[in-house]
């Protein structure tokens, strides 16, 4: 007997979860927003100012993305990349995408803040020893929302 696949729906989805409860979400959930995308501070991230950049509707691929949507993705980079700069002193950022985590298969860019003193073995790829190690604590979620906020502030302009 052959087992079908397993099917993510968008009911299962983290990020359409979030995105459902629009605009209730606390600062964590909703550093920016566009009609295309949403900005969210990682979760199990052991790295304040981690972020993640998600489309808002459900697509699991990049060559899923519509031309609107696509339009708008470097502009996000760069302006996400500016504003971690600027807010957490950073020396650099870095960008991956991978949605390959059980239950995170909604297409999502990472956006991280590498501190100029970074053990170097956290450095390019090893940057993911981060995320869901408990070496590497999670910041709380009063945290996550102060930096947030001052991301949001950045980004509109007012920092
Ligand atoms: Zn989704």
């Amino acid at each position: 007997m052959s087992v079908a696949p397993a099917v993510t729906t968008v009911a299962a989805c983290f990020s359409c979860a979030n995105t459902a409860l629009l605009p209730e979400l606390p600062p964590r959930e909703l550093v920016a927003l566009d009609e295309h995308w949403r900005v969210a501070h990682a979760v199990g991230a052991g790295l304040l100012g981690w972020l993640v950049l998600v489309p808002r509707r459900h697509v699991t691929t990049i060559a899923e993305l519509a031309d609107e949507e696509a339009a708008a993705l470097g502009g996000w980079q760069v302006r996400l990349s500016r504003a971690l700069t600027e807010v957490t002193g950073c020396a650099k950022t870095y960008l991956a995408q991978f949605s390959e985590a059980p239950g995170f298969s909604h297409l999502h860019f990472h956006l991280v803040p590498r501190p100029a003193d970074l053990d170097p073995q956290l450095r390019g790829p090893g940057i993911f020893a981060l995320l869901g190690n408990p070496a590497h604590p999670v910041p709380e979620a009063e945290e996550m929302d102060g930096i947030a906020r001052q991301l949001s502030a950045c980004l509109r302009g007012d920092l």
